[in-house]
């Protein structure tokens, strides 16, 4: 058994609505000497990109974190594209100080945004934060316009508003709310990019793209803007990879987007990783046997998949 948990133990879970075109998260956890790392790229990704995935599961594995500086990680609610009595029940489960909220969705008109956030600033309440999500969905014209109507309920920020640095940064010059920058930083020197083009006030950033902690860190340096961490929709294992960045971020001026094992119908951690009164614990869960077992598939293509990545990362 140890030596199948260091080749990797592949997993196969359900979530609870498609994410990304898939209704199933899957991926490899491998035990190394300093704990369990994830590899979990999606599916479309090819082995240069897998690299920096399999980096991050290899640090997790191998050397394990640096010391984090604080003790739990605020967290955000996210609300989907779903009607405001729907958007209101969510908020109010959630427990979080803070909200984000989907935008600009496909079919949608924007009579239904505007109901979604009013929703959620009327459940959140005047203290709470409120920020909106448009995953790049608007042009920039549209985006000025509705930045402008949504910020009635006191926006914190927006979210990749439009898909280019450029539109981004026109977005930012007119209006007043903040930019934070998502889908535009899939690699290390996206936020250096972003920064440049003065695109962004504030960037997202994850732990698998950018190739681990320490890396992320490195780029949350060297680009100076504010950071938001996210998942990748983990299980318990790679979104400890998340909650260990966020702990040693210098500065956290805001709440993070690390709530997402909700997401997932089954987890594979003695304790799952999910959020309490709107923070996360700092902590490394161990993962329960029986409950991996209980998502098991079959390791073949998984490992084929990692040592592909491990050599492009070599080579
Ligand atoms: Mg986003």
């Amino acid at each position: 058994m140890a030596d199948a948990d260091a080749l990797g133990r592949a997993f196969s879970v359900p979530m609870r609505t498609r994410f990304r075109g898939v209704d199933v998260r899957e991926g490899l956890l491998v035990r190394g000497p300093a704990g369990w790392g994830e590899f979990s790229p999606f599916p479309e990704y090819g082995p240069a990109e897998c690299a920096r995935w399999w980096a991050a599961c290899d640090e997790a594995a191998r050397l394990g974190w640096p010391e984090p500086v604080r003790e739990q990680i605020p967290v955000n609610v996210t609300v989907p594209a779903v009607g405001p009595e729907q958007a209101s029940r969510i908020v109010a489960a959630g427990g979080c100080g803070t909200a984000k909220v989907k935008v600009a969705e496909a079919g949608q008109d924007p009579a239904e945004d505007i109901a979604r956030v009013e929703a959620v600033r009327d459940a959140i309440g005047p203290s709470g934060r409120v920020r909106v999500d448009a995953n790049g969905g608007w042009d920039t014209d549209t985006a000025v316009r509705m930045v402008r109507e949504l910020d009635r309920f006191d926006l914190e920020y927006v979210e990749q508003p439009c898909r280019t640095l450029e539109e981004l940064g026109e977005v930012r010059r007119r209006t007043s709310v903040p930019v934070a920058a998502d889908e535009s930083i899939r690699k290390a020197a996206d936020p250096l990019r972003v920064r440049a083009a003065e695109a962004a006030d504030i960037v997202v950033l994850k732990v698998q793209p950018l190739g681990g902690v320490r890396p992320a860190l490195r780029v949350a340096e060297a680009c100076g803007l504010p950071v938001v961490v996210s998942s990748a929709v983990e299980t318990s294992v790679g979104l400890a990879a998340g909650v260990a960045l966020a702990a040693a971020l210098p500065e956290l001026p805001y709440a993070c987007g690390l709530a997402t094992l909700q997401l997932l119908e089954q987890d594979v951690a003695e304790r799952p990783l999910l959020p309490e009164d709107g923070f996360l614990p700092v902590v490394r869960p161990e993962v329960d046997p029986d409950r991996l077992a209980a998502v098991e598939a079959d390791p073949g293509p998984w490992r084929s998949r990692m040592a592909e990545a491990r050599a492009a990362a070599a080579g």
